[in-house]
């Protein structure tokens, strides 16, 4: 069973945060304290953390400091407000880690939860991704579906690219502009739509099972399973 520790100190937020989590069926524990929260996180068992940027006791990127000090690799999703992001918080990405900034809707915070604990650990090396009948080799740029190349534009292969790396996982909207136009908010354009309708074209061709598909209200996924 999937273990995410909450670290939150809004009563409110931490009872939203724990009802999502368990609707889709993971055991949660929560703290309202960064001290406890550190403790909590460094006895283990925990597949994920999310973590409240202002806390009781410990900030909460003093309790991932320690955390990652201490040799913990638990992957952490910071919850911060919009005047608490900073470089540091921004840096958490790069590190593996995430952050999602408050107010949040549930689904989006379930998706980044999930996207972190699907994660391989540690830098990629893979020169050639695939998932059912499509392969991007990564070097040469190439993409194929089956016994047939595909052209696509490079905003289509990061987009693409995205896509396989998290196969089989709901990408919401903020998630696919932040890998793929590293924009943080959404422009409030169809700049995402316009992109993955030109895509779904070229990847799925009339007579073939789809792959991209829409998951209404919330995003994308990459589904090859048919
Ligand atoms: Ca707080």
């Amino acid at each position: 069973m999937t273990r995410i520790l909450v670290i939150e100190d809004e009563e409110r937020t931490a009872l939203e945060i724990v009802g999502a989590l368990n609707e889709v069926g993971m055991f949660t524990r929560h703290s309202a304290d960064g001290i406890e929260g550190l403790q909590l996180a460094m006895d283990g068992g925990f597949d994920a953390i999310t973590l409240d940027r202002l806390l009781p006791g410990l900030d909460g990127l003093e309790v991932l400091r320690q955390l990652r000090a201490r040799g913990s690799s638990t992957p952490v999703l910071m919850v911060s407000a919009l005047g608490e992001i900073d470089d540091r918080v921004r840096g958490l990405r790069a590190g593996g880690d995430d952050y999602l900034v408050k107010p949040f809707a549930l689904v989006e915070l379930v998706a980044r939860i999930e996207a972190l604990i699907r994660r391989p650990r540690g830098e990629s090396t893979e020169t050639v991704l695939q998932t059912g009948p499509v392969r991007m080799d990564l070097l040469n740029r190439k993409v194929t579906r089956g016994e047939r190349t595909i052209d696509v534009t490079q905003r289509e292969f990061r987009l693409l690219e995205y896509f396989l790396r998290n196969a089989g996982q709901l990408l919401t909207r903020s998630m696919l502009y932040e890998a793929v136009w590293d924009y943080k908010f959404d422009p409030g354009t169809n700049l995402i739509d316009v992109h993955i309708g030109r895509l779904r074209r070229k990847i799925d061709c009339e007579g073939e099972a789809p792959t991209i598909v829409t998951v209404r209200g919330s995003g994308w996924k990459f589904d090859a399973s048919e």
